[in-house]
C-alpha cells in the first residue's frame, strides 16, 4: 500500500534525519507532478492541501483525484490538510480519508488551543489519522515586515507541555520562518528545534520552506525538522511555467492546451524533485 500513516512516515524521517517534502498542490496537474517526482526519486512525500484548495475543488473531487493517483504510486504517500482553524472542515476531511490535519488554533488562547487540539487528536485517532499542532501563529512575510516587534514564540517548556498534553504527532513552532517570498534569507531560531526534539523526540514541521538556503534546510533537518512545507515554490513554478508557455503560444499563435499541461507538469516535477534531493528523502523509499 503506498498510502501510509503520517506518523510512520515522519518517525522514520526523524530517526534517519531526512526531511519529507509536504507540497501544497493546487489542482490535478500539480498533484500528478509531485507524485511523479516522488516515484522517480524513490522518495516518500506528503501531499498537502490548503483550505482554499479544498474549498475550490471540493472535498469529494479532491479526494477522488488523490486516491486514484496515489494508488498507482509505489512510494509512501500521505494526504495532509494544511493550517485549518475550521473544525467542521477538519471533520469532513478526516471522515473522507485525509491521513493528517494541521489544526491551527494559534489565534486562540493557549488553554483553548490545548483543549480543542486534544479533541481533534481524539477525533483523528478514530480514523488512524495524525495531527500537527501549533501554538504560535506562523505569519506571512508581509505581516512580519509590517510588525515592528521581533517574532514572539512560547518557551521550550510551554511547547513541550503542549506536545505532552495534546499527544500531537508533529509540532510546528514559529522560529522566524514565514509564508511567502522572503525579502532576505531569514534568521531562524534553530536552537528551539534542537531543544524540543532532544527533550521530546517529535517530528518538527518546518513552515515557510520556500526561500531557505540548502544549508538551512540541511541544518534544520539534522535538528529534527522531518516535515518540510513547500507551498510558495509550487505556486511560483506553476504560474511561471504557464506564463512562459503562454507567451510563446502567443508569439507563435499556436494554442494547444494539452502541450501547456505537459510543459507545466514537467516544470513542477523538476521543482519537487530538486527539493527531494536537498531534503535527503530521495532514495529513502
Ligand atoms: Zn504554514
Amino acid at each position: 500500500m503506498p498510502i501510509v500513516a503520517l506518523k510512520e512516515m515522519l518517525d522514520d524521517a526523524l530517526n534517519r534525519r531526512y526531511g519529507v517534502g509536504a507540497f501544497n498542490i493546487v489542482n490535478d496537474l500539480t498533484l500528478k507532478a509531485v507524485l511523479e517526482a516522488a516515484e522517480e526519486q524513490r522518495s516518500p512525500v506528503i501531499i498537502q492541501t490548503s483550505i482554499k484548495t479544498v474549498k475550490t475543488t471540493g472535498v469529494d473531487v479532491l479526494f477522488a483525484m488523490w486516491s486514484e493517483m496515489a494508488k498507482k504510486v509505489s512510494v509512501p504517500v500521505c494526504l495532509h490538510l494544511d493550517h485549518c482553524p475550521d473544525r467542521n472542515l477538519i471533520s469532513a476531511c478526516l471522515a473522507k480519508g485525509w491521513g493528517s490535519v494541521l489544526f491551527d488554533a494559534s489565534s486562540l488562547s493557549l488553554d483553548e488551543n490545548r483543549r480543542q487540539t486534544i479533541e481533534v487528536v481524539a477525533e483523528a485517532r478514530r480514523y488512524g489519522a495524525a495531527v500537527e499542532g501549533e501554538i504560535d501563529s506562523i505569519k506571512t512575510v508581509d505581516e512580519v515586515a509590517a510588525s515592528s516587534q521581533a517574532t514572539h514564540h512560547h518557551s521550550v517548556e510551554v511547547s513541550l507541555a503542549f506536545i505532552h498534553d495534546t499527544q500531537i504527532d508533529c509540532f510546528a513552532p514559529a522560529i522566524g520562518n514565514a509564508h511567502g517570498v522572503y525579502k532576505e534569507t531569514p534568521t531562524l531560531d534553530v536552537q528551539l528545534v534542537s531543544d524540543i526534539v532532544s527533550a521530546h523526540p517529535i517530528p518538527i514541521a518546518l513552515h515557510g520552506g520556500t526561500g531557505l538556503t540548502d544549508d538551512q534546510f540541511k541544518d534544520l533537518i539534522g535538528r529534527g525538522c522531518a516535515k518540510v512545507n513547500i507551498s510558495t515554490a509550487v505556486k511560483m513554478s506553476y504560474m511561471q511555467s504557464n506564463l512562459a508557455f503562454l507567451k510563446q503560444a502567443e508569439s507563435a499563435d499556436r494554442w494547444d492546451p494539452l502541450a501547456l499541461f505537459k510543459q507545466v507538469e514537467k516544470d513542477v516535477k523538476v521543482m519537487a524533485a530538486n527539493y527531494m534531493q536537498v531534503f535527503g528523502s530521495a532514495g529513502r523509499a
